[in-house]
């Protein structure tokens, strides 16, 4: 595997192209969050290079997807135990590269992916397809389904390796070739696994990874006739480019997008795990994953109690050195986010908004070396209006907004009044109550009692802006093939 702790002035990743790494002309710096400097330089391709990636794809799809299921599984196996056998360098390089505890990259990103990959190399063997008699016309019908071609994946940085397995396992299990186009903020363990591919027997040309950014190598790639398929993971206002930008050819497209979650707390809920739970999906991987909460509604009776504690949990919430274990958070992803999400912390203050931690307020001990790093301590904010920037828009930092409500129909109507639609948790011991809200409420994915518990059978996706498409088990057998009804007449 390419060392990506090598200590040459930069480390210098390589396209991965039918099955070789290209090495380029051009790149564009890339940052190590944690201390504010370059440290590596990721390949600023654009149209040649898709162009070249698309043709070894091509060229690929017609032995791969001739494969049988279990040859396929075979493959997709031996990569998640390579990906597995690699895991703490991996880890190690995730969170240099992103700013995420070393912790978070071993314990969540690093073994989700290898899982992705085992899971759908078995999901894949357990599907059916769909058959309906017609007896009184004589005529059998039945569906088959078959791989869409060359696969365009897109997938941002916060999760890096995790969110762009989660498109490549499907994608290639089903007997789609793919081009990959990882965020050029985290590129490193994309190109660490190229070397794993070849390793686990991925011919060349069925997965291609050419690394750039959304405007050049993106764009290409959405914009070529040759990919008919494509898997989204990202920001709002960019699907909104994909989707225009892709309409021409009437592609597939699946859209995974933002968010601005809710968590609803009933005066009868388990405060001591709620509390806990919420200040985990607040903030967890610097408040950077898309179904992190950022809007707490709390019903009035327990507000002030609710606050008090929920603050002096935010408060033990430690931000720090990503290779420090007993560090929750490390460092946000660039310069320009860190100041994007303090500007809504300022925006929140102009407003009368009250911030009880975190920013502002409570000073982070950094080493020297660290100093110039992105770091945000974990906030909590207070007496903003619902239609306020800051309760409106997604902020994708360590920040959580707290307001009370009186009634249930009130707690929907907050918790749904806003664009996005993707995430919310709901809690109560009131199994009625719990049902009829998690109905109602405008999301993808409703936890009731709980955060982020995922099985990966289940559909995951969002509504409103929060995305078009689901992914997950059949979902994503669905989008990665398509069907065809064929009618037998005897
Ligand atoms: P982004 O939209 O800026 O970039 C995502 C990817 O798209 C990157 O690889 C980028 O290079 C590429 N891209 C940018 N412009 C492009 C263009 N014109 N054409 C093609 N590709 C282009 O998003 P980000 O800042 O990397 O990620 C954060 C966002 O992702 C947040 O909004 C977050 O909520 C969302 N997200 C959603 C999910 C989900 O599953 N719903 C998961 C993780 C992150």
């Amino acid at each position: 595997m390419p060392n990506a702790s090598e200590q040459r002035p930069y480390l210098v990743l390589e396209n991965f192209i039918g099955g070789k790494f290209i090495p380029s002309l051009s790149h564009i710096d890339s940052y190590d969050p944690s201390i504010g400097e370059v440290y590596c330089r990721v390949p600023d391709s654009g149209k040649e290079e898709v162009e070249a990636a698309v043709a070894a794809a091509k060229e690929a799809f017609p032995d791969w997807s001739a494969r049988s299921p279990e040859q396929r599984a075979q493959v997709l196996n031996k990569l998640a135990d390579l990906l597995e056998a690699h895991l703490e360098e991996l880890a190690q390089a995730e969170s240099r590269d992103q700013g995420k505890t070393v912790t978070f990259a071993r314990t969540v990103d690093i073994p989700r992916s290898a899982y992705n990959f085992r899971f759908f190399a078995s999901s894949l063997l357990h599907h059916t397809t769909d058959c309906s008699q017609m007896d009184h016309m004589g005529c059998l019908n039945y569906t088959v389904r078959c791989p869409v071609g060359v696969a365009g994946l897109i997938s941002p940085w916060n999760l890096p390796l995790y969110l762009l397995t989660w498109k490549i396992a499907p994608a290639i299990a089903t007997g789609n070739t793919v081009v990959a186009k990882p965020s050029e903020m985290t590129s490193v363990t994309a190109w660490m696994m190229c070397k794993l591919m070849q390793q686990a027997g991925v011919p060349p040309g069925v997965v291609n990874i050419v690394f750039g950014t959304g405007p050049r190598a993106g764009d290409a790639l959405v914009g070529h006739p040759d990919v008919p398929l494509v898997s989204f993971t990202g920001s709002t206002a960019t699907a909104q480019r994909i989707t225009e930008r892709s309409a021409p050819y009437c592609k597939k497209l699946s859209l995974e997008l933002g968010g601005k979650n809710p968590a609803i707390i009933f005066a009868d809920a388990n405060l001591d795990q709620c509390i806990e739970t919420t200040v985990r999906s607040s903030f967890s991987n610097q408040g950077e994953i898309c179904l992190c909460t950022s809007r707490i509604y709390v019903e009035r009776s327990i507000y002030s109690e609710f606050l008090e504690r929920f603050v002096a949990a935010a408060k033990k919430w430690k931000t720090g050195v990503p290779s420090d274990p007993s560090n929750n958070n490390g460092a946000l992803i660039s310069k320009e986010h860190l100041e994007k999400v303090r500007s809504f912390i300022a925006l929140a203050k102009s407003e009368g908004g009250v911030v009880h931690c975190g920013e502002g307020v409570d000073q982070l001990e950094l080493p020297e070396r660290n100093a110039k790093g992105y770091f945000m301590p974990a906030t909590v904010i207070s007496g903003i209006s619902d239609s306020s920037r800051v309760m409106q828009e997604e902020i994708f930092g360590p920040v959580t907004c707290v307001s009370p409500f009186d009634t249930e129909d009130e707690a929907i109507s907050k918790g749904n009044g806003v664009r996005y639609g993707l995430g919310a948790t709901v809690w109560s011991r009131d199994v009625g109550k719990v049902h009829r809200v998690a109905r109602r409420i405008q999301a993808g994915m409703v936890w009731t009692n709980c955060w982020l518990v995922r099985d990966l059978n289940l559909p995951f996706g969002g509504m409103k802006n929060s995305g078009v498409g689901r992914e997950g088990g059949k979902d994503s057998y669905h989008f990665f093939t398509e069907v065809k009804t064929i009618t037998i007449k005897h």
